[in-house]
């Protein structure tokens, strides 16, 4: 599948917070998740209270444009939706340009691109161009300043999001509980930032679709919504959630030549940390404290009363960053795929990790269970038997055993299914370190 093409298709849409554009966008992200993931659309209603925050209204721009007094058309809205402060307040002024110029943002890095803007709470009015544009602007002139903008309170179609579920073979077991993917949509005309992280994700959705995770695994949730309040206004609707997941990624601006970067858990050392460790260890990439900028969905999961530890995953800094110049030119479908590879491994790994409890008493009788291994045809696994059989009383999970004997994580969850099979371990699930309040 061609990840690139999907972000086309979302990359021209305005999406705010909450508008028809960014249905739009959710539809399109389902149209191309799979079938059994069962991906459906939320709504809330606009002003409800979700935590300490308030679900934003939905936002509506019928026309904005900057003329001046003679009609000269400086900025048209129509042109790009960049073009204003995303939730902006309506406006229709004539003023001079000391007036004006307070509620004009360029960037002056990058002449020639629009910046986008954003005033989602502290409402005001404003206008993005570039600065070649400003400077072209007469400033013995009076300018007409038009926004038409509306903010909808209806709880429907209201304010939006939408997730998916892939369950490992055999069906769910709730015991184990789930990880949560996320990646924001809310960004207009962003590609990097973050219809990158949108197509990665559903990539990812694909590939445990197609190979689904082992029997017994964690189910994976996949969401979609706009950053930091979308996640807020999800998990409050949905609480008894929180208990379930164990693990999150955030997966933002994968699509740019730049090496992956991820950010820490606010744990730290958690499993999951260990385990994005392992699966890059051998990658140039580079590794960050929770929260080093930028941050936005994660601090939500790893924040206070919901405590799931939550890795970051981008290839940040980028020069096109919140510009107009973030776009198709910048995205490279090998490395939207990398990312969605770094992501996969970790699932892989994170989801079908359990912690095998003993049944047994005395060493196992290995050869007569046919659980001997001869050291001709695995050395290491060979040399590590004994220790691997000492670390089934409840405290390692598989990748901890792994991780203290030296060999591949796969290698020695396959041995350890061979002592399960024989009804010598029973799995028992990696706890839940969510808050329940
Ligand atoms: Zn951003």
């Amino acid at each position: 599948m061609n990840l690139k093409s999907i972000l086309a298709e979302i990359l021209p849409l305005h999406r705010t917070l909450a508008s028809d554009d960014m249905d739009k966008t959710l539809e399109i992200i389902g149209s191309y998740m799979p079938r059994q993931s069962n991906y459906m659309v939320e709504s809330y209603t606009p002003g409800a209270p979700v935590w300490t925050w308030k679900v934003p209204e939905r936002y509506v721009v019928h026309e904005a444009y900057l003329e001046s007094e003679t009609g000269q058309r400086f900025v048209d809205f129509a042109d790009n939706p960049l073009h204003i402060i995303s939730y902006s307040l309506p406006v229709d002024q004539l003023l001079p340009w000391e007036e004006l110029e307070p509620h004009l943002r360029y960037n002056e890095k990058r002449p020639w691109a629009i910046p986008w803007e954003f005033k989602y709470y502290d409402r005001s009015w404003g206008f993005c161009l570039a600065k070649e544009t400003f400077d072209r602007m007469p400033r013995d002139k009076k300018y007409r300043a038009v926004i038409r903008s509306e903010f909808l309170t209806d709880p429907e179609p209201g304010f939006r999001v939408a997730a998916g579920i892939i369950h490992p073979e055999g069906g769910p077991v709730p015991a184990a509980g789930e990880m949560l993917i996320q990646s924001h949509t809310c960004h207009p005309m962003q590609a990097n930032d973050d219809a990158a992280g949108v197509v990665t994700a559903i990539e990812v959705a694909r590939r445990l679709a197609e190979k689904p995770l082992p029997p017994g695994s964690m189910s994976v949730r996949f969401w979609f919504g706009p950053e930091t309040i979308g996640t807020i206004a999800y998990l409050a609707h949905n609480e008894p959630l929180i208990p379930a997941l164990r693990a999150g990624i955030f997966l933002e601006m994968t699509g740019n030549q730049s090496k992956i970067a991820w950010h820490h858990t606010r744990q730290h050392d958690d499993l999951l940390d260990r385990i994005t460790q392992y699966v890059l260890k051998s990658t140039d990439h580079e590794e960050r404290e929770f929260a080093a900028a930028p941050a936005n969905d994660e601090r939500v999961l790893n924040g206070p009363g919901v405590n799931v530890p939550c890795i970051s995953i981008n290839r940040w800094p980028y020069d096109e960053y919140h510009t107009t110049d973030d776009n198709l030119a910048i995205m490279h479908e090998d490395m939207l795929q990398g990312a969605a590879d770094v992501a996969e491994q970790i699932i892989r790994i994170y989801a079908s990790n359990y912690i095998p409890k003993r049944t047994f008493r005395g060493p196992v009788f290995l050869s007569g269970h046919g659980l001997w291994v001869d050291w001709n045809e695995n050395w290491a696994l060979n040399r590590a038997i004994e220790r691997i059989m000492m670390r089934f009383e409840g405290q390692h999970t598989i990748f901890d055993i792994a991780e203290q004997t030296g060999l591949d994580y796969w290698v020695t969850r396959e041995y350890v299914e061979k002592f399960r099979a024989k009804g010598f371990v029973e799995p028992q699930p990696i706890p839940s370190q969510a808050h329940t309040a």
